[in-house]
């Protein structure tokens, strides 16, 4: 089932790696986010639409535009 599995992510054709462990393997999420939580992050003027990655390995999160993020599911 989507979300049961981690996956691969490729942003701006770069594999996504964990900004601090370094691997490549993620939890996916996709999130709506409040015009406050935009706010938070600085991105109030794009959608308030973001794909989370959760690193399965160290659980650092890192934040992408859903329309700049091709996944990778394991079994294809
Ligand atoms: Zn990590």
């Amino acid at each position: 089932m989507a979300g049961d599995q981690p996956v691969w992510a490729v942003a701006g054709e770069k594999t996504v790696t964990c900004g601090h462990c370094g691997q490549g393997w993620f939890w996916h999420r996709r999130a709506v986010m409040s015009s406050s939580t935009a706010s938070m992050f600085g991105v109030d003027a794009f959608s308030p639409e973001a794909a989370l990655l959760s690193c399965t390995a160290c659980g650092r999160i890192e934040l992408f535009e859903p329309r700049a993020l091709t996944l990778r599911h394991p079994e294809g």
